[in-house]
């Protein structure tokens, strides 16, 4: 079954039973707490929160979504994309557990002839918050799922919010066992890949304080109302029903995937060593695309800085996977092609999507082209001298001179099995930014300034730093 079709399907299913579909946000939240759109539920916020009036009851949506919280797992798991589409059937205030639970079972085991998804019910698993005895006796009673299939788990998986104060409330997620080949028996509290998450039912009824995901926020509140916020994961169930291991294997992420491995000369399925960068490629291209498509440039800040970061990935890796030409073009193209479809907005801007990948993928190989070489001389002498540690001072010449952003640096360390002496570094850029202040001030106070290098040190000023740091602080979302 296609990924349009299983879209299709919900929207149907869910509209049956009285949700008004709704189409996807900008990726851009209009949300300050937020730098993008990282769930379905993200646009519907106020609405939990009882700041607006929901303009209808009950609404299902299939959202893009960036995390970037993920970047890191691309490719590496076989179910983590920077970009996805969630389906979400959502309820402001109107049917609460009693509905959502059976529905949500209902359209994944329907046959296909009848409108679902045919999935078996003997391979679902399911999990529910540690003290939520509603939920289990729901699974229970009202669906029948066996108690050996159910299992408890605490506040870090099975406590949902955005991973930033705001609405939050105890979940209950579906789980498809995917037998032996990924994993030992056990169920999904133990392994996430043999049991892939594919459906979270969120029980939204109460508000997340500041604090970090991982220990287990505060809550400082409740909702005005008890809502239903719920994320199906397009392209896991797609893998699921393509019989496919990844979600970058499935009919639309996969045709990037196939041409990344076609322009590198590589061939997909051989070994993890050249997987795992096409899988990355095929992700980042594909967020890449739809990240200009909602209007984001690359940039030393922000959302543009996680454009540029995974953009310039996809570009390094298709390097390292033996690309010899620039390849931006070819994967945009295609990847417009794959979307467009679903997202016709991007075939009317594809113009634009080229020039702003293009020309990024330009700029960026330029900057490979000249500091590469500085790279490799340094992390030879750091072999030499037989530390594995590569000096700050050199990270921030790299920095500096060449524009390598340090997580370039850090990755390309890394895979010579070299660290960076990170604290060195972030001391140099703060030695750097505060020279440019006291040049700002001496400029002022009528001193003698020279504005070209005061110009030339704010504008490092603004270094990749504002976006790393925010990209660290987006906590972790669950
Ligand atoms: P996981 O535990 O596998 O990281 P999650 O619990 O973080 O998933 P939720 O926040 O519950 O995910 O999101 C709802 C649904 O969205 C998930 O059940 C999954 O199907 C899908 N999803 C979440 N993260 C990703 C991702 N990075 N790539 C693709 N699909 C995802
Ligand atoms: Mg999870
Ligand atoms: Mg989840
Ligand atoms: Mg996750």
């Amino acid at each position: 079954m296609q990924s349009a079709e299983i879209s299709s399907r919900a929207f149907r299913f869910f509209e049956q039973r009285g949700h008004t579909a709704v189409p996807s946000a900008s990726l851009i939240a209009d949300d300050p707490t937020l730098l993008l759109i990282n769930a379905g539920m993200a646009p519907f916020k106020p609405y939990f929160l009882g700041e607006a009036p929901p303009p209808w009851p009950r609404a299902a949506s299939v959202q893009k979504c960036v995390r970037t919280v993920d970047i890191e797992e691309v490719g590496k798991t076989t179910r983590h994309g920077s970009f996805f589409q969630m389906f979400g059937n959502f309820s402001f205030g109107d049917y609460f557990k009693e509905k959502a639970i059976p529905w949500a079972w209902e359209f994944l085991t329907r046959p296909v002839a009848d409108g679902g998804l045919g999935l078996p019910e003997s391979k679902l698993w399911v999990t529910v918050y540690t003290d939520d005895d509603e939920a289990e006796h729901i699974w229970r009673t009202d669906v029948g799922v066996s108690p050996d299939r159910i299992q408890r788990l605490g506040m870090v998986d099975n406590y949902w919010s955005m991973g930033v104060p705001g609405p939050c409330g105890p979940c209950s997620e579906i789980c498809i066992d995917r037998g032996p080949e990924f994993g030992p028996e056990g169920g999904p509290d133990t392994n996430g890949e043999r049991y892939l998450e594919i459906w979270n039912l969120v029980f939204m009824q109460n508000i997340r304080g500041e604090g970090p995901a991982k220990e287990g926020y505060p809550i400082v509140g409740e909702l005005p109302a008890k809502n239903i916020d719920t994320g199906l994961g397009l392209a896991r169930v797609a893998a699921v029903l393509q019989g496919v291991k990844t979600i970058f294997e499935i009919d639309t992420t996969g045709r990037i995937l196939d041409l990344a491995a076609e322009l590198s000369g590589t061939k997909y399925g051989q070994n993890s060593k050249d997987d795992i960068p096409l899988r990355v490629v095929a992700d980042h291209i594909l967020a890449s695309v739809m990240l200009i498509g909602d209007g984001v440039t690359p940039s030393n800040e922000g959302r543009g800085y996680i454009l540029r970061r995974i953009l310039r990935r996809a570009v390094r890796m298709m390097r390292l996977l033996g690309a010899q030409e620039p390849v931006v073009h070819e994967l945009t193209t295609r990847t417009i092609d794959v979307m467009s479809p679903t997202y016709p907005e991007l075939a009317k801007e594809q113009d634009r999507i080229h020039g702003t990948a293009v020309g990024e993928e330009s700029a960026f190989l330029q900057t490979l082209k000249s500091g590469t070489a500085i790279f490799d001389l340094a992390a030879k002498e750091v072999r030499t001298s037989s530390s594995l540690i590569l000096p700050g001072d050199k990270a921030f010449q790299l920095h500096d001179t060449y524009g390598f952003p340090i997580d370039l640096t850090l990755e390309m360390a890394e895979e010579q099995g070299l660290s960076v002496d990170e604290e060195g570094f972030r001391r140099l850029m703060a030695e750097q930014r505060a020279r440019a202040k006291a040049d700002a001030a001496a400029r002022k106070t009528g001193g003698h300034g020279d504005k070209t290098v005061y110009r030339d040190l704010l504008q490092l000023g603004a270094t990749e730093f504002t976006g790393y740091d925010q990209l660290e602080s987006e906590a972790t979302v669950r």
